[in-house]
C-alpha cells in the first residue's frame, strides 16, 4: 500500500497525457503551467500531511478492504469516528492552503458509489459491488485523486435530459459494445480535474424510466483518449502570469475548475457501475450531496485564513482596540464556529448503511452546507470593512520596487513604524484574493453553488423535516386533542 509523498504525486502526474486547452492553446505541460501549478500545490498538501506525526490521526485511516494505512481521501466511512475525522481534515487542509484543496469529490464520490452500488446489487442481483471494490483498492493502493464529476451542463434546466434540444447535455451512454459503453457529453466545473488520476462519473439528478441511457456512472483514468479538458478562468487569473508574488495575495496556493469534455469515450464494463438503473441515481445524487455538503468545512479553515488577515490588518491600522473592530472580529468567530458546528454535528450523526458505509446526517448536512452559502459572503464583508478601501486602490507590486515610486508608496502608505508597508500590502491582498480574487472563487461563488445551489439544500431540508413530530408537540402542548 502506498502512501504518496507530495514529491510523487507532482511526479505521478508528470506521467500522464491529459489532454488540456487554456486560453486557447494546448497545455502541453500541465504540471509546470504557471496558472494550474499553484492548484496542483493545493493538492499536494493533502499528500504532505499524511506525513507529518502531528496530523496522521486525521490525514490517514486504515483501509477496511485490506487493513493498510491509506490517505484518507482514498477512505470509505467506516464509523462516526472516519466522519468526524473528515470534518476535521477539511478544516485544516482550507487553513493550510486558503483555498479549494480539490480532492474531497473524489473521495464523496467513492463513499457514495460505495452505498449505492451495493443497494442496486441487493435489488438488481447485479455485481457493482464488486466491481467498485475492486475500483476502490486500485485507488487506495495507488493513492489516486479523483475528480467527481457530477455537474452536467443541463442545457435548458426546466426540460429532461432526453427532451433537451441538445441530447449531449446531459452525459450519456450513446452505444453498447463487448468491451464496454460508449459515453458522450460533458461535466461543467469540475474542481481539480487536470491535477487528477481519475475521474469518477455519476449523474447529475434523479432520473426518470425515459432517461435511462443517462443514468450512468463509471470510472476512468484522467488521461482516457476522448477526454478533453477546457480550464476554466478565475477572477484576476493573470496575476500568476506577472513578475514577482505579492499581488497574488496567496502566494502558494490555488485551485482551478475546468468543462471536461466525454467525445465517445469508451469505458471498460469492469469500471462501470451504474447503467440504466435510474431508480438508484435519486440515492446517489442524495448520498453524494450530503457527504459533500459536509466537506465544506474547507471554508471554515479558509475562514480562519481570512479572520486572521482582517485581525491582521486591524493591527497594523492601530485600530483592533477599537470596539467595533473587536465586535466585529468576534462577529466573524461566531459565524466560522458555527459552521465548524454544522459539519461536526452531521458527522457525528452519522449512521451506518447497508453495506458498511457510514452517512452523515442528511438533513444537518444540508442544513450546514445552507449556512455556508450565506456566512462566507458576511465574514468576506467584515474583512472588506475592516481592511479599508487600500485593498482595492493599492499599486502593483512592481511600482512598489520601482525606484521611481517605491519611496512615495512605502512613505504615504505607512502605518505604525514598526509594520514594513510591504507586510501591509502583502495582507491587503490576501484579503483581496479571498473575497474578490482567485479564491473568492472557492470562498464565495463556490460557497454558493458547489456542492448544489441553495434551493437544493431547501428542498432536502423540506423532505427531511419531521412536521408531524414538531406538530404533534405543539397541540400537546397547547390541549388540541385530535
Ligand atoms: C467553483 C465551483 C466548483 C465546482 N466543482 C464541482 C465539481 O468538482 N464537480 C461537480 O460535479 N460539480 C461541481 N460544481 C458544480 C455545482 O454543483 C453546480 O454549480 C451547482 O449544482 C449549480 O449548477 P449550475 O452551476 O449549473 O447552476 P444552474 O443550474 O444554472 O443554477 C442557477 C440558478 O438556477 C436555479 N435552477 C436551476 N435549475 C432549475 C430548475 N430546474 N428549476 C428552477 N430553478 C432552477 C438554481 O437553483 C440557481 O439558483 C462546482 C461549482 C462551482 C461554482
Ligand atoms: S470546495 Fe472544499 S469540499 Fe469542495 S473540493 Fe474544494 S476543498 Fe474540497
Amino acid at each position: 500500500m502506498t502512501l504518496l509523498t507530495a514529491e510523487q504525486y507532482e511526479e505521478s502526474l508528470r506521467r500522464l497525457n491529459l489532454v488540456v486547452y487554456q486560453f486557447g492553446r494546448r497545455v502541453e505541460n500541465v504540471v509546470d503551467d504557471p496558472m494550474i501549478r499553484p492548484s496542483m500545490k493545493a493538492v499536494a498538501k493533502t499528500y504532505e500531511l499524511a506525513h507529518v506525526p502531528e496530523h496522521e490521526a486525521i490525514m490517514t485511516a486504515t483501509s477496511h478492504i485490506t487493513g493498510e494505512k491509506i490517505n484518507r481521501f482514498t477512505h470509505i466511512h467506516q464509523n462516526v469516528d472516519d466522519l468526524v475525522n473528515k470534518s476535521k481534515m477539511g478544516r485544516l487542509l482550507g487553513r493550510e492552503t486558503g483555498c479549494c484543496f480539490q480532492r474531497c469529490v473524489g473521495m464523496d464520490a467513492l463513499n457514495a458509489l460505495s452505498i449505492v452500488t451495493y443497494a442496486i446489487d441487493e435489488k438488481h442481483a447485479t455485481s457493482y459491488n464488486e466491481r467498485f471494490l475492486k475500483y476502490l483498492e486500485y485507488v487506495q493502493q495507488h493513492d489516486l485523486t479523483c475528480d467527481g464529476a457530477m455537474t452536467d451542463t443541463k442545457g435548458v434546466r426546466s426540460l429532461p435530459p432526453s427532451q433537451q434540444p441538445d441530447p449531449d447535455a446531459y452525459l450519456h451512454v450513446v452505444r453498447e459494445t463487448e468491451d464496454g459503453i460508449v459515453v458522450r457529453g460533458a461535466k461543467a466545473h469540475q474542481t481539480g480535474a487536470v491535477n487528477s488520476h481519475e475521474v469518477i462519473v455519476m449523474p447529475t439528478m434523479t432520473m426518470r424510466k425515459g432517461d435511462k441511457a443517462y443514468a450512468v456512472s463509471f470510472a476512468l483514468p484522467s488521461d482516457t483518449k476522448g477526454i478533453v479538458y477546457i480550464v476554466g478562468r478565475q477572477s484576476c487569473d493573470t496575476r500568476k502570469l506577472e513578475d514577482g508574488m505579492l499581488d497574488r495575495g496567496n502566494i502558494v496556493y490555488g485551485g482551478h475548475e475546468a468543462l471536461v469534455v466525454f467525445d465517445d469515450v469508451l469505458v471498460p464494463w469492469d469500471r462501470v457501475f451504474m447503467y440504466g438503473e435510474y431508480d438508484f441515481t435519486g440515492l446517489l445524487v442524495e448520498s453524494f450531496a450530503a457527504y459533500h455538503r459536509q466537506s465544506y468545512a474547507c471554508k471554515v479553515g479558509v475562514g480562519d485564513v481570512l479572520i486572521g488577515a482582517a485581525q491582521t490588518a486591524a493591527e497594523y491600522n492601530g485600530v483592533e482596540k477599537a470596539s467595533h473592530i473587536k465586535d466585529k472580529i468576534v462577529e466573524m468567530n461566531h459565524l466560522n464556529e458555527t459552521l465548524y458546528c454544522g459539519c461536526i454535528a452531521c458527522a457525528s450523526q452519522g449512521q451506518v448503511m447497508a453495506g458498511g458505509t457510514y452517512l452523515v446526517d442528511v438533513l444537518l448536512a444540508n442544513v450546514h452546507k445552507h449556512n455556508v452559502t450565506r456566512f462566507p459572503y458576511e465574514i468576506a464583508r467584515i474583512a472588506q470593512d475592516i481592511a479599508g478601501g487600500l485593498m482595492v486602490t493599492l499599486p502593483s507590486e512592481q511600482d512598489l520596487r520601482s525606484p521611481e515610486t517605491a519611496e512615495w508608496i512605502k512613505k504615504y502608505y505607512k502605518t505604525r513604524e514598526d509594520i514594513p508597508t510591504e507586510a501591509r500590502m502583502r495582507v491587503l491582498r490576501l484579503i483581496e484574493n479571498l473575497t474578490l480574487g482567485a479564491a473568492a472563487v472557492g470562498y464565495l461563488t463556490e460557497s454558493m453553488h458547489g456542492a448544489g445551489s441553495p434551493q437544493a439544500q431547501r428542498v432536502m431540508i423540506s423532505r427531511r423535516i419531521n412536521m408531524t413530530e414538531k406538530q404533534q408537540a405543539a397541540k400537546r402542548l397547547c390541549g388540541i386533542d385530535h
